[in-house]
């Protein structure tokens, strides 16, 4: 199909959304491994994971089997205020590179929250409403979940409690105002709310924080209130179960137009958009009907994949969440104050961990000021201001259309870009300044952050 006949963005009709879930699992032939109760050391039942999560959260979170997953009437309702969102053809980006490449990008950005994490806070504030509850509490370190989560709740009429990474809530005060607007109540973290805030003021006074710490003070947040639980933006399966109605929508455009993707790429922090946008592809790989490229794309300053060791680690600071075998840099790990760009977890969700480990996804590291490079020619180019997240896909869709200039290769790229950066711009101003450096981890200072994790 030639130029003229691709749309600039294609829209899929109201009636082509999924009504699904695809639950990737079903389809994976060995399963990401259980999460263990970390007093017990065993598989986490899902009448222990409930006293965490709402119980049908939790049933997603164990289901294994099922490949679909009905996505209820009231959520389908709310997805269609800002779905489907646009895979765009990136024709001013390819001219700009003179590549011969054709680069799409799903658009994630075009709601309030600013990115696909709104995707899974509507489900996860749907289910909370339907078991009745008061409120759920979360974690919130750039930003984006939060406000999610914010809407989401105001939407059903839920409290939220959220818990910011304390450097964060300095640096971004609009998008804590934001929350506030649509009603949630922030706290910093580490704050002094919290039995394990204050624990770990005590040991890392003057810290600024990091998501493992904000997510133990969250999690005891909701364990010591009735009527309440806690919820999160990335990581779990259910999150990544949610975000695949990225890469359904994705697959669906792609064969409306009978386009064929070579790569596939994705930024990576807890994996949820990443293992969202990939998870019917993969599928298919599997599946042996396709041979796509998956990527995940990982700063240099947090390399959880790339340099991390794949084994049960803590998911928070605090050590009060199950267990999880992932790719993990330890959960003591907090990356230089230097990072701006996002993507700062240790770890890695387990299905983007296993899809890894088993070969059917490749790993890259890029360094923050050659992600703003990318942000900065993009945004020229295309437009849409980048978060800085999104743009560690950018950095690699361009360097894959630059090797396919050498190449002559006209390879299909789809990556995914998450959401927009204007709550990003005091990253954007170090950049502008020159004042932006890289700090890339010690293989010592890893070492010294695993060997902290649980012996099993
Ligand atoms: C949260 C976020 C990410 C990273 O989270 P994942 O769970 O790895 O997808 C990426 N981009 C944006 C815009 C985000 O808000």
């Amino acid at each position: 199909m030639n130029k003229q006949e691709i749309p600039y963005k294609i829209y899929l009709e109201e009636s082509e959304m999924p009504k699904a879930w695809y639950n990737v699992r079903a389809d994976m032939v060995n399963k990401p491994a259980p999460l263990l109760n970390p007093e017990t050391k065993k598989p986490m039942t899902e009448e222990e994971l409930s006293q965490i999560f709402c119980r049908e959260l939790a049933r997603q979170e164990l289901n294994d089997t099922d490949a679909w997953i009905e996505i209820p009437q009231e959520i389908r309702d709310f997805y269609r205020m800002y779905r489907p969102s646009p895979l765009v053809r990136a024709y001013c980006l390819e001219e700009k590179l003179q590549t011969p490449a054709k680069i799409y990008y799903k658009f994630e950005g075009n709601n309030t929250s600013g990115s696909h994490k709104l995707n899974s806070a509507i489900a996860q504030a749907y289910y909370a409403k339907q078991q009745g509850l008061k409120g759920v509490t979360t974690e919130t370190g750039a930003g984006q979940w939060g406000t999610a989560l914010s809407m989401a709740c105001s939407y059903f009429g839920l409290d939220c409690k959220v818990f910011m990474v304390k450097v964060s809530y300095e640096q971004k005060p609009f998008r804590r105002e934001v929350m506030r607007t649509y009603g949630a109540n922030v706290t910093p973290s580490p704050s002094d709310t919290t039995a394990v805030g204050r624990r770990i003021l005590e040991e890392f006074p003057g810290t600024t924080g990091s998501l493992g710490c904000a997510i133990s003070e969250a999690v005891e947040a909701a364990a010591s209130r009735e009527g309440y639980r806690y919820v999160l933006g990335s990581v779990m399966n259910q999150v990544l179960l949610h975000q695949s109605v990225i890469g359904l929508e994705t697959k669906a455009a792609l064969d409306k137009y009978d386009i064929k993707p070579d790569i596939i790429i994705g930024c990576a922090g807890g994996g949820s958009n990443l293992g969202g946008l990939v998870g019917p592809f993969a599928g298919q790989k599997i599946r042996g009907e396709s041979d796509v490229r998956l990527i995940a794309v990982e700063p240099a300053s947090c390399p959880s994949l790339t340099r991390g060791s794949y084994i049960y680690d803590f998911c928070d600071t605090g050590k009060v969440c199950p267990l999880q075998k992932m790719y993990t840099l330890g959960s003591g790990f907090i990356p230089s104050s230097s990072h701006a760009g996002g993507l700062r977890y240790h770890g890695m969700s387990s299905v983007v961990s296993q899809l890894y480990h088993d070969g059917l996804m490749e790993a890259v590291t890029v360094s923050q000021t050659e992600v703003f490079q990318a942000a900065v020619e993009f945004a020229r180019v295309e437009g849409i201001l980048p978060a800085p997240e999104s743009s560690h896909a950018i950095r690699v869709a361009m360097d894959e259309a630059m090797k396919c200039k050498e190449t002559g290769e006209e390879k299909t790229i789809v990556f995914g870009l998450t959401g927009t950066g204007y709550f990003d711009m005091f990253a954007y101003q170090r950049f502008n300044d020159g004042q932006m450096s890289d700090y890339i981890p010690t293989d010592e200072e890893i070492a010294q952050s695993l060997a902290k994790a649980p012996r099993l």
